[in-house]
């Protein structure tokens, strides 16, 4: 389901529990569990938990004792029982991360294969295996990062938050092409510094997947480049820019923690209809347009020699399917024709780069979510009345609020009657989820490195 990068970091624990055969919820180390899991690029880790109690509640188990060489027996076995630890290497293999144990507390342990089960779920790592679940909240977001994907293939990835887009940069042996631009201009030079320090070759072309603003707004910083995309993007970004002022306005309003210093829209070069390909020596890079899916004309960048594919948020990672403009059966079958181009590496519009299976999960996830609002509106609930039931069972419920929107529109063929004004409003719907993405990642992204 994961993209083996995709566990890279630091990790803390939020809770570890055990279920009894009776059905309740064991804390072995407490509610308070303290705990660290560390994955490196180069495939090593560590793992460290310990109970917090064993420091407050013994008095004979002092806070800071002198030296380990002074606790009795008793106190050393409490020591042991109350802290786990080991580290080695590991590896992923579909769902299932193993640690393979180079060293532990646990001498049993030492030698052996840990295989653990894991699903990664709005930004946390759960972990579970044999009725123990353990869940990891990053310790600290990651920041943008410039990744190599294959030889010549790198992304600029930034955490699953809206707003916050990757953009891929192919190196050939004269020129480098570049698949989309970003928000604003200090993440554009983040972009560039990146870009500098693999090639001094200049950015020859440059393809947009779509017209929104987080995919084409810097566009203008990369003034030598041939900009290409489909007629129909081209069209968009056209009514975009005459809609510049309300667009500039309604995101300082809606986005205040969000920098758009930089950032506007540009006439790409360059337009196509159907498939276009570029060739950079003997190297393949097709761009393949879908239509209507995410956005009102979606183009998608397939390096079938090196099995990636830049998706544009066709495929998101992180953040929920959005047929944020009202084509939801089309996104369906959109991501099906992702999935069959068969590649390793899907290059996600936002958060990590995900595998054929993450692929196959979002469009699962979407027609779960179509079939159920068909059956809302077959049942001849209204729009507001469907919004409650899918808070009853979808959560956060600014995650599906988009598409139950996209969704009813595609059934109704008319934007529904509502209660909420403001649920009309597409990027105000956009804002809450932005909100609930942040919130899942536990932090407020304001003056974070991140935009540097
Ligand atoms: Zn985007």
């Amino acid at each position: 389901m994961a993209n083996p990068t995709s566990l890279v970091g630091t990790w803390r624990l939020r809770s570890w529990t055990v279920a009894r055969p009776d059905g309740t919820l064991h804390h072995p180390y407490g509610q308070n569990v303290v705990g660290y899991l560390i994955y490196t690029t180069d495939g090593t880790m560590s793992a460290e938990i310990m109970d917090p109690d064993r420091l407050q509640s013994d008095p004979h188990f002092p806070l800071q004792p002198a030296s380990d060489q002074t606790l009795s027996d008793p106190d050393r076995a409490r020591a042991y029982s109350t802290y786990l630890s080991y580290c080695g290497t590991f590896t992923v293999e579909g769902d299932v991360v193993t640690h393979h144990v180079k060293a532990g507390l646990v001498p049993a342990w030492t030698g052996s294969d840990q295989v653990r089960h894991f699903r990664l779920e709005n930004g946390k790592l759960v972990i579970a295996s044999g009725g123990q679940t353990l869940v990891w909240e990053r310790a600290v977001p990651p920041g943008p990062e410039f990744r190599r994907l294959a030889e010549g293939v790198y992304a600029l990835l930034q955490p699953p938050l809206v707003w916050y887009s990757s953009a891929g940069v192919i190196v050939g042996d004269r020129d480098v092409v570049l698949v989309d631009t970003l928000t604003n201009a200090a993440m554009t030079r983040t972009l560039q510094a990146g870009i500098r320090r693999v090639t001094d070759r200049p950015v020859r072309f440059l393809i947009n997947t779509h017209a929104h603003a987080d995919h084409v707004y810097t566009n203008h910083l990369f003034p030598e480049a041939t900009v290409i995309c489909t007629h129909r993007g081209r069209e968009r970004t056209r009514a975009n820019r005459e809609a510049q002022e309300r667009h500039t306005s309604a995101f300082l309003r809606l986005f205040p923690d969000v920098d758009f210093e930089g950032g506007r829209y540009t006439l790409q070069d360059l337009a196509f209809s159907g498939t276009l390909t570029l060739w950079q020596g003997e190297r393949e890079i097709r761009l393949l347009e879908l239509g209507e899916g995410h956005s009102e004309s979606d183009l998608v960048v397939h390096l079938p020699a090196e099995r990636i594919v830049f998706c544009g948020d066709l495929f998101l990672n992180g953040l929920p399917p959005l047929p944020s403009e009202g084509h939801v059966t089309q996104t369906i079958a959109n991501l099906q024709v992702l999935e069959g181009l068969g590649a390793d590496i899907y290059v996600a519009g936002h958060g990590e780069p995900g595998t054929q299976a993450d692929v196959r999960a979002q469009r699962e996830r979407l027609q779960r979510l179509f079939d159920h609002a068909r059956e809302c509106h077959h049942q001849g609930l209204t729009y507001d009345q469907a919004l409650r039931v899918f808070a009853e069972e979808e959560a956060p419920l600014g995650f599906t609020r988009l598409a139950l929107l996209a969704s009813w529109m595609e059934l109704s063929g008319r934007h529904p009657e509502t209660a909420d004004p403001a649920s009309r409003d597409h990027l105000a719907l956009l804002q809450g989820l932005a909100a609930d993405a942040r919130q899942a990642w536990g932090s407020s992204l304001r003056g974070r490195a991140l935009l540097g």
